[in-house]
């Protein structure tokens, strides 16, 4: 499990219940440590990776790391897919199949996904996601509130979380329509019984105001920065 010397790898960050900081479960980010540019954001490499054609690859290698981690954290586990890999024929069968080898329950795997191209109806990527969800594999819509995921995509897929973006989150103490907002989503999400989780939660002010609007799943830099496997089970 020791990724020091690997180039890319991935780290962990808690989703916790913010009333008694119990971890839930955790979301996969990907690193890049590149011998020529340092280490460099995902939010940079992966839309170069995307455009390169290279993320079909290194998409595969996260989803293999990733399952592999599940039983050592011992929680379900979050893993990003981009949407050009969501059109890659047979993903879904392949990440079944990834479970299946390790004799994981579907339960313990979440597929956030978020749109930054858009997902046509009867596409190659709708068949993927409504697989995913009959293997018994969870969706957790990301960036909710900030991307182009909208009521049509929620109605469709029916996704077990949506996950509101650290933009709406970050200033939620200062700002009074963006707390008018996420008290929407959250109403919209209960009326459909989908869960919500917070991202970008820095401080307790923040934790609190959500508590209050009945939003206890969250994650952020209050309760935990995202961490290696290592560093986390000490193995
Ligand atoms: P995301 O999926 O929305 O991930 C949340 C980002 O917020 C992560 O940045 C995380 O480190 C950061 N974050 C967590 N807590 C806080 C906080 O309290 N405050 C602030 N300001 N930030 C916080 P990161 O790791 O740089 O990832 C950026 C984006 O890159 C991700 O956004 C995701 O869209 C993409 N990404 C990361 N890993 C993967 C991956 O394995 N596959 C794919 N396809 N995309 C990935
Ligand atoms: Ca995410
Ligand atoms: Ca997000």
């Amino acid at each position: 499990m020791a990724t020091e010397n690997r180039e890319i790898f991935m780290v962990y960050q808690p989703i916790v219940d913010g009333g008694t900081g119990n971890i839930i479960a955790y979301e996969a980010l990907v690193r890049w440590n590149s011998k020529k540019f340092g280490l460099v954001s995902p939010g940079d490499f992966i839309p170069y990776l995307e455009t390169t054609g290279q993320i079909t690859k290194v998409g595969k290698y996260i989803l293999e790391e990733v399952i592999k981690s599940i039983p050592v954290l011992g929680k379900p586990v979050h893993v990003n897919v981009s949407s050009k890999q969501l059109f890659e024929k047979n993903l879904a069968e392949y990440i079944n199949h990834l479970l299946m080898k390790n004799k994981l329950s579907s339960s313990m795997l979440v597929v956030e996904i978020t749109e930054t191209q858009e997902i046509p109806k009867d596409s190659v990527a709708i068949d993927n996601l409504l697989k995913l969800k009959d293997f018994g594999i969870g969706l957790s819509l990301d960036d909710f509130g900030t991307g182009y995921s909208n009521l049509y995509t929620i109605s469709q897929l029916k996704p077990k979380s949506i996950k509101i973006d650290i933009y709406l989150i970050r200033d939620i103490d200062r700002d009074s329509s963006k707390l008018g907002v996420v008290k929407a989503i959250k109403d919209m999400a209960d009326n459909l019984g989908i869960n919500v989780v917070a991202e970008g939660v820095e401080n307790e002010n923040i934790r609190d105001i959500l508590l209050s609007i009945g939003v206890n799943c969250m994650q952020g830099y209050f309760f935990d920065k995202p961490r290696k496997l290592e560093e986390i089970v000490g193995v």
